[in-house]
């Protein structure tokens, strides 16, 4: 009556299940299984008719990139490509200065990459010099960052498939 199922491979349970955390969510599951998430500790244990909604609420939590989505980061050598930019337009310091409204002084060091323009100021070269000096990259570096994390639900799922 109380036989327990693995929530990952489905196998009854023998003995106590194993409480894992994966992706946030608790799981109970066979002891081959349990290596796939974390040993669960400060979480508190979920009365079992509570799971789903725990596990469906764990699906549509936000991907951990979104959290990065306003994190802009400048391309390596943004000092470069503000100075070529500039330059392709025949622009002093002074003059491309003059068009966005900040101190010349300001671009300098910004060209030399001493400091990285505020938001503001770099949307504004963006604009006038029409360059994209935020890095494309940075998704990509945070979907690989992901690949540390273990196992993730949908991992599950295709384990279940099997
Ligand atoms: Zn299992």
């Amino acid at each position: 009556m109380t036989e327990k199922q693995c929530e990952i491979c489905g196998a009854e349970i023998s003995g106590p299940a194993q409480r894992i955390v994966i992706d946030g969510s608790a799981l109970e599951v066979c002891k081959s299984c349990a290596r796939f998430g974390k040993p669960e500790d400060k979480w508190s244990p979920v009365p079992k008719k509570m799971v789903p909604v725990e596990r469906a609420f764990a699906v549509k939590r936000p991907k951990p990139r979104d959290y990065f989505k306003d994190l802009v980061e400048l391309v390596p050598e943004f000092g470069r490509k503000i100075r070529e930019g500039r330059e392709s337009l025949g622009l002093s310091p002074e003059e491309l200065g003059a068009r966005i409204k900040e101190k010349a002084t300001l671009l300098r060091k910004i060209e030399r990459e001493e400091i990285s323009p505020e938001d503001e100021v770099r949307k504004k070269l963006e604009k006038e010099l029409k360059i994209k000096l935020t890095d494309q990259a940075t998704e990509a570096r945070v979907k690989s960052g992901i690949g540390g994390r273990g196992l993730t639900l949908g991992d599950i799922a295709s384990i279940k498939r099997k």
